[in-house]
């Protein structure tokens, strides 16, 4: 007797749809007792790194570039922002905790339900019902976050001469980055209820092609439309930059359409570099910060790591990566959506689960809940993946001619953002999403040459319709 695949997994999904609907596991004690292992494990990595801010001396690979004053700078600026995220981690947790123990996700449904009662529409509009829970659900967790972000911005970055951004300018980002939540999360939030909603069962493949295409519409809304409401993006002048990344850009065959500088320097004076667009029209944005602090040599160095990630399709890759966590994420999902002791256990009435029109809002975000420890895995692997990356793309650079610009622009970069220069390994692996600087440093050092780099044109080719951003 043969099964296909597909067959299989429908009844593997059968069967612990089965499973996980019991009335006997109380999915609101799991989650709370997920979420306490879960900040006490962040608490810890965070604590580890602390004794990395006592040392006396920068490791052996930065010790003739860092002096001793940046150096303690460095380590006073670590120390803070750690103790401002163990603050703020704890600060999470118990908002979190407070609104899983206290019943608010379904007093603010109910809520929510007056609303929409008051606005003259039925429980029948459950769509619209979902919206607005989902509105009143951000900004309980939004609004107590503000404080925070004020304090970050205008106490410990401000402390350290990094702040550059104004009040004014602080309460405007803010108020757009709402207004971006109702204009696009909102409607996409719709439009994957009511996909789920038509597509009964079998909504995994159709609400994948759905968000692929959200992903990457945005990339094409994004520069034009987003990103001009928080920056300004110039040209880069004609001159001897312009020239070189101009020249570099047509060694490798990479399809140059626009080369801007982004005024990073509105806001703070922490500085970056990184490409966009699709395969045939590519964007590089250069930190108006990075030209300020850099050689022209260095900052062409610097593109030249950026080119190599576009070589090696780190973006595309980085993209697929994404599509199979989301059709894993979905596939379990579809296990949890007519769950009656999902719904019950966090207060609702668990005929919702499997009554129509269902309010599936709800139990999607109570499955996040019960899956985000999953998250901390995912981050790990994440990090281990796009570590790997980084070196090939420096990697690429050194194959370039670039080695000595390269390390020079990176160390330059890692004293003018005050990035301690020791981390512990096991914060490293959790929080970093790049080798630290003596480890890139290292690297560069032992790269002894490789398959050489097969320019112009053949280089690189991507099949997707679009990337994604990638940083330095
Ligand atoms: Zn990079």
């Amino acid at each position: 007797m043969s099964y296909s695949p597909v067959a299989l997994l429908t009844g593997y999904i059968a069967k612990w749809t089965q499973l996980a609907d019991n009335p006997s596991i109380n999915y609101k004690t799991l989650v709370i007792c997920f979420t306490w292992v879960q900040t006490a494990f962040e608490v810890y990595v965070l604590r580890r790194q602390i004794p990395c801010y006592d040392r006396p001396a920068p490791p052996p690979a930065l010790k003739d570039h860092l002096p001793t004053e940046t150096f303690s700078k460095a380590q006073i600026y670590s120390r803070d922002k750690t103790s401002y995220a163990l603050a703020k981690l704890v600060f999470d947790f118990l908002l979190g905790y407070g609104l899983i123990k206290t019943g608010a996700f379904s007093t603010l449904w109910d809520f929510a339900g007056e609303l929409l009662n008051g606005l003259g529409l039925g429980n029948e509009w459950v769509i619209t019902h979902s919206l607005l829970w989902m509105t009143v659900l951000t900004l309980t967790t939004a609004i107590p976050g503000l404080p925070w972000s004020y304090y970050h911005t205008f106490v410990l970055e401000e402390k350290h001469g990094f702040n550059k951004s104004t009040l004014g300018l602080w309460v405007a980002d803010t108020l757009k980055t709402y207004a971006l939540f109702a204009v696009i999360g909102l409607p996409v939030l719709a439009g994957f209820l009511r996909i789920i909603e038509w597509a009964g069962k079998s909504f995994v493949p159709w609400l994948m092609l759905f968000l692929l295409t959200i992903q990457l519409s945005l990339q094409i809304v994004y520069p034009t439309f987003i990103q001009p409401l928080f920056n300004k993006l110039d040209p880069l002048p004609e001159g001897e930059l312009r020239s070189k990344v101009e020249e570099l850009a047509s060694q490798l065959g990479f399809p140059l359409k626009h080369l801007y500088v982004i005024d990073g320097s509105k806001r703070s004076s922490h500085s970056n570099a990184y490409f966009y667009g699709l395969p045939w029209s590519k964007h590089i944005v250069i930190y108006d910060t990075l030209i300020k602090d850099s050689t022209v040599d260095e900052v062409v160095a610097v593109l030249g790591h950026e080119l190599g990630h576009w070589y090696f399709a780190h973006p595309t890759k980085l993209l697929l990566i994404t599509q199979l966590h989301l059709l894993l994420t979905l596939t379990i999902f579809s296990i949890f959506i007519n769950n009656k002791a999902l719904y019950s256990s966090f207060g609702f009435d668990p005929s919702l689960a499997v009554t129509a029109p269902q309010p599936i809002c709800i139990g999607f975000v109570l499955f996040q809940l019960v899956l985000e420890p999953t998250d901390a895995l995912v981050k790990f692997l994440l990090h281990a993946e796009t570590r790997r990356m980084e070196y090939q793309a420096d990697e690429f650079a050194v194959q370039l001619g670039k080695k000595k610009d390269l390390a020079s622009a990176l160390i330059k970069l890692h004293v003018t953002n005050l990035s301690s220069p020791h981390s512990d390994w096991l914060y490293s692996m959790y929080h970093h999403s790049h080798p630290t600087l003596p480890e890139r440093l290292n690297a560069m050092d032992a790269y002894k040459g490789g398959k050489p780099l097969e320019l112009k044109g053949t280089a690189g080719t991507n099949t997707s319709a679009s990337e994604a951003k990638k940083d330095l």
